[in-house]
């Protein structure tokens, strides 16, 4: 079974052309959340393991073969890119042999794209020191927080066996520098009111992070169709300036808004697609 494993490269709001890497497969998102604006429908659970990866063409061999060709097609083409960039539709440190493919990637990159980043959002649940380890090896990682308390969290990112706390743990003893993604939204399941409060702020005083990236969803989402993510401008400058009061830092350079009237109603590509 062959996957699509590189895609793109797709515009992303922080990256620019983003030549995508996805380690999950094409139609089975494997990820230990459920985020309710996910835009590649509901995380499987029953599959797990090196052995679900490998029977759907994503062994470590498939997987470099996959970006290898990848990556060399589009050096070969001299396509314009900004960033290789682990995204695609799941969790990529959820992959049992991420830790090569990223050594791996780091290699290409060093071949065909030296000049550009490698780049990674992730969901900030991983733990073991290894993953983290491969994870400070890219030249920027995004680590997601979209909620300031466990009930927000719940209601937003829909999580599967895994606690606020460990997420803001997790974010808390990250010793090098990070850029925090916090996608914001409103209605029914906003998750707005939960980053006005003290501990939240508390907890972001304890993170070593470079820049907070608040971003609304304006993409179409798969999990809940009828639900509406999106939030208004204004709501997302309160905050902006909500953190930037709290925590003495500046609006623009250290908390960023994502919001950008020309990517609403974009055609922002096939699947999977990226989340930035
Ligand atoms: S948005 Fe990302 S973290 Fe959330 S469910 Fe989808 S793939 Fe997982």
């Amino acid at each position: 079974m062959t996957q699509l494993i590189v895609y793109g490269p797709v515009k992303s709001r922080r990256l620019g052309q983003s030549l995508g890497i996805n380690l999950t497969p094409e139609k089975v998102k494997v990820c230990n959340f459920n985020c309710g604006y996910c835009r590649v429908g509901v995380s499987s659970k029953a599959f797990r393991g090196e052995r679900d990866f490998v029977l759907n063409g994503l062994g470590l061999g498939d997987v470099i073969s996959g970006v290898t060709k990848g990556v060399k097609h589009h050096a070969d083409k001299g396509t314009h890119l900004d960033s290789i960039t682990f995204a695609g539709n799941g969790e990529p440190t959820l992959y049992p042999w991420f830790v090569d493919v990223v050594e791996e990637v780091i290699g290409l990159r060093d071949q065909y794209f030296p000049d550009k980043p490698v780049s990674i959002f992730t969901n900030s649940t991983a733990e073991t020191p290894e993953i983290r380890e491969a994870i400070f090896r890219t030249d920027r990682r995004f680590f997601k927080l979209d909620a300031g308390d466990e009930q927000s969290f719940r209601r937003t990112n829909i999580p599967l066996g895994v606690k606020y706390e460990r997420i803001i743990n997790n974010l808390l003893s990250l010793d090098q520098d990070f850029e925090l993604s916090i996608a914001v939204t409103q209605g029914a399941h906003s998750n707005y009111g939960s980053f006005f409060n003290n501990r939240f702020i508390e907890n972001l005083r304890g993170m070593r992070f470079s820049r907070i990236f608040l971003y609304d969803i304006d993409i179409p989402v798969t999990t809940s169709p009828l639900f509406n993510f999106k939030s208004d401008k204004k709501s997302l400058e309160d905050l902006a300036r909500y953190l930037c009061r709290e925590l003495d830092i500046k609006i623009n350079r250290d908390v960023v808004i994502l919001w950008d009237e020309r990517h609403r109603n974009e055609n922002l590509g096939d699947y999977p697609i990226q989340l930035s």
